[in-house]
């Protein structure tokens, strides 16, 4: 499956100096990255591209929201998103040395994939626990869920400690 947008950027015909571009990325960007953990993706991304002669300096400014499933109650929940990120490209035939920041691309390639890094980018911007704000959840589900906990605590407080049970057949 391929993304609605190109996130191609062509480089190599750009004149040295700054650029400045402006992406969508929606829900197909992270279906074709294989990522299944949001309902619905809708971000607009400034780039804003420092190109120099051996080196392009990349600056992302995400913003948008997303729909995931809250963390809590189960049931849809928006987050409001603003990401910004710096990438730097450097050409080399071979990079001895890997870093996050920097990503290496070969003398004679001419664009690069700007998608895959939006992608980690919204990522990363996720917290790892979303939940709607207090009072927000669905009722119906938290009633639920404290039903099923009290329910479990009765259960155990009705299981006796094996020990008693065989200290009791001791005593009859
Ligand atoms: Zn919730």
């Amino acid at each position: 499956m391929k993304p609605k947008y190109s996130y191609d950027l062509n480089f190599v015909n750009l004149a040295i100096g700054k650029h400045e571009f402006n992406y969508q990325v929606d829900t197909s960007l992270f279906e074709t990255q294989g990522s299944t953990d949001f309902n619905e993706v809708n971000c607009s991304v400034l780039v804003y591209l420092n190109k120099q002669e051996r080196l392009m300096s990349f600056d992302f400014e995400i913003d948008g929201n997303i729909k995931t499933i809250c963390d809590r109650c189960g049931e849809e929940l928006q987050i409001d998103l603003s990401v910004e990120n710096n990438l730097v490209v450097r050409f080399a035939e071979e990079s001895d040395f890997t870093d996050d920041e920097v990503i290496f691309l070969k003398e004679n390639d001419t664009s690069i994939d700007l998608g895959q890094f939006m992608y980690e980018y919204i990522i990363v911007g996720v917290p790892t626990r979303v939940v709607h704000e207090e009072g927000k959840c669905d009722p119906a589900v938290l009633r639920y869920l404290e039903e099923v906990s009290e329910e479990e605590e009765e259960k155990k407080d009705n299981e006796l400690d094996p020990r008693w049970e065989a200290l009791k057949k001791f005593k009859n």
